[in-house]
């Protein structure tokens, strides 16, 4: 059975507008784009889909700078490795998102990471994307790895037993990992990969409005994802996708979304039929200093997989009736996170300003560097003890000159750098660069405690796999 979905999105007419918070709609052609540059970037990108880098992505660069994450020749093309400070990252990024997702009221599950090809409800979707899959052979089957969690989860649902009270029901999973085989031209480091860490969340809805209710609390749900991972409103432009038959029913719903949850311009697209399952769709997505968009925040109306999956839930009637299924990643892929915020930080150097990652997610937050041998002691004892307060606190402790130990911890991006000397033992007040501010203060201890804990307070906690001295620690790049 070939799938029609291919040849359909080639027959497919796409128009682009910018809708704007007073509910204008304007050709994107001929909007004014005076105060939207990023708009205009990621609108000039979706449109003429020009898609290659010219030249490396600056966060390739910065996440083997930083020797967070590198390429794995090892291993098939796409597959990355991760380093202590990456994996630091990485796994935080992992555990807020999940938090965060369950807190919204989802329930965690877990899934096979391969399923039958032969399988009567996976063949439409496979078709879509043609030798974009792993094939694993187990005695004489062939298996494909998942490039989301959607089988695992609408296989739960078809074999659950539903009732219209309990919907909205949402259903979570963290991928790690989906894979899906990009053409090799097409990788690029944590933005586009073969396996991938994706949250993945599908909610059964009953009605197509209480989908499009939800469809707008996860709208909202996503920007403030975002936000608190460190990523802000002007940091990202929403796309919103539909049909031209749902936006004549549906137009006060798209403009509510833009007016007053957006609060900003979106860039429209309207399909001339659906051509895909979805209808509308939206993403978050970021322009990287190479002014190349990519999706991170989505959310789907599904129309097609719960009949094809038979998914069913009891109405008040005590009928049996198909729902409706939303899609839902909250981040994005995880990698493409870290993705975006190294980019993001690229653009800002470029400007002029201070690159570092969000305080949270800093893999050092404060380093010390001991004006001499005798103030080693005192600087392992307070990074001890900022450690048994969840900061991330080590100590330069090789033999070098304080001057490079300082430039080495700004080149690692470290946000607090205290240096440590008789003055700062005997007065308990240290001398503390300031990333962010770029400026020195004369802080306590107690005082810098309390100013991370809370610029990090309600953010997952970790301490570093890395060894407290840093010349115990290798160099991986
Ligand atoms: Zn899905």
């Amino acid at each position: 059975m070939q799938s029609n979905a291919l040849k359909d999105e080639e027959k497919v007419k796409s128009s682009w507008y910018i809708l704007d918070t007073n509910g204008k709609l304007t050709e994107a052609k001929d909007f004014d784009f005076g105060k939207h540059e990023n708009l205009k970037k990621f609108a000039d990108y979706e449109i003429k889909k020009v898609r290659a880098y010219e030249q490396i992505p600056e966060h390739i660069k910065l996440m083997r700078k930083l020797q967070l994450v590198d390429y794995e020749p090892g291993s098939d093309p796409g597959n990355l490795r991760y380093y202590p400070n990456g994996r630091l990252i990485k796994s935080l990024l992992e555990r807020y998102v999940t938090d965060k997702t369950i807190h919204y009221g989802a329930e965690e599950v877990e899934t096979p990471i391969m399923y039958d090809y032969e399988h009567p409800a996976f063949k439409d979707y496979l078709a879509r994307f043609p030798a974009r899959h792993y094939i694993i052979k187990s005695d004489d089957k062939d298996f494909f790895l998942r490039f989301s969690a959607c089988f695992g989860q609408f296989l739960i649902m078809h074999d659950a037993t539903m009732s219209y009270k309990q919907l909205p029901l949402k259903i979570y999973e963290l991928t790690r990992y989906s894979f899906r085989r990009e053409k090799s031209g097409e990788l690029t480091g944590l933005k586009r990969m073969r396996a991938f860490t994706m949250p993945d969340m599908h909610t059964v809805c009953g009605s197509l409005e209480q989908a499009k209710d939800e469809f707008v609390k996860q709208f909202e749900f996503c920007q403030s994802v975002l936000a608190s991972i460190g990523i802000e409103e002007s940091e990202y432009e929403a796309a919103i996708r539909f049909t031209e038959e749902f936006w004549s029913n549906n137009r006060e719903f798209i403009l509510d979304l833009v007016k007053n949850k957006l609060k900003k311009p979106a860039l429209i697209e309207t399909w001339s039929f659906r051509y895909a399952y979805f209808d509308p769709k939206f993403e978050f997505n970021v322009v990287d200093s190479m002014d190349k968009a990519s999706a991170l925040s989505t959310v789907q109306i599904d129309h097609e997989n719960s009949k094809r999956y038979d998914i069913t839930y009891v109405d008040s009637q005590g009928k049996k009736e198909n729902a409706t299924i939303l899609h839902c990643s909250p981040s994005g892929a995880i990698e493409r996170v870290i993705y975006a915020l190294l980019e993001l930080e690229a653009i800002k150097q470029r400007k002029g300003r201070i690159p570092m990652l969000p305080l949270w997610l800093s893999p050092t937050q404060v380093r010390f560097v001991p004006v001499s041998d005798k103030h080693m002691e005192h600087c392992i004892k307070f990074a001890k003890q900022m450690g048994q307060r969840d900061i991330r606190a080590n100590v330069d402790d090789r033999e070098a000159m304080m001057d490079r130990k300082i430039r080495e911890a700004e080149q690692d991006w470290v946000p607090y750098i205290c240096v440590v000397g008789d003055r700062e033992i005997e007065s308990g007040s240290m001398t503390v660069r300031v990333r962010e501010s770029k400026k020195q203060e004369a802080i306590t201890l107690s005082k810098l405690e309390e100013m991370i804990a809370n610029k990090t307070t309600g953010m997952p906690k970790a301490s570093s796999s890395m060894p407290l001295l840093i010349s115990k620690r290798p160099t991986f790049v």
